[in-house]
């Protein structure tokens, strides 16, 4: 199989993701079974279990927008995320050890995972 054609299913994949994210959200209820608060690591593995069940409506609510802009999808633009409008801005306490300062606490809130938006740096707190 060629290059081409692994971009080709990815491309048909993600297609096929936003048709059906289209028709579910037209689809919204005012009553479901189960709402799962945060589509993070662990709410999107809840959720997704309990979806396997045909017998019940499930929720998942996801206080970030979509996930679909280059700064996600392009993993070598994962720096723009932060600060940016996908990022919760935490910030740790100040601490004594590093003459008082604060350092910033990198979460983002987005559709699916927040950890898409970040790779693994040294932390000079560490
Ligand atoms: C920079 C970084 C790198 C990491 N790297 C690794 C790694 O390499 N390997 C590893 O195993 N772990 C890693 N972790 C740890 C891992 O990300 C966490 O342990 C894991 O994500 C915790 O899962 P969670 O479901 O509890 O929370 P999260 O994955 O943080 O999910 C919580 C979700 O809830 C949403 N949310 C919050 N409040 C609301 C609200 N009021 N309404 C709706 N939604 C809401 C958030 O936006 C978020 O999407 C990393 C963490 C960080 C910050």
């Amino acid at each position: 199989m060629s290059l081409h054609h692994g971009k080709q299913s990815t491309v048909d994949f993600a297609a096929r993701v936003r048709g059906n994210q289209r028709k579910l959200r037209d689809g919204l209820t005012s009553q479901y079974d189960f709402i799962v608060c945060g589509s993070g690591s662990s709410g999107s593995v809840v959720a997704r279990r309990l979806a396997e069940n045909p017998n019940v409506s499930v929720l998942l609510l996801e206080a970030g927008g979509s996930d679909e802009a280059p700064i996600v999808t392009e993993a070598a633009r994962w720096v723009e995320n932060l600060g940016s409008e996908r990022d919760w801005k935490f910030v740790g306490q100040p601490n004594s050890h590093l003459k008082g300062r604060s350092m910033p606490s990198r979460r983002t809130r987005m559709r699916r995972n927040p950890n898409r938006s970040y790779v693994r740096v040294p932390n000079p707190a560490h």
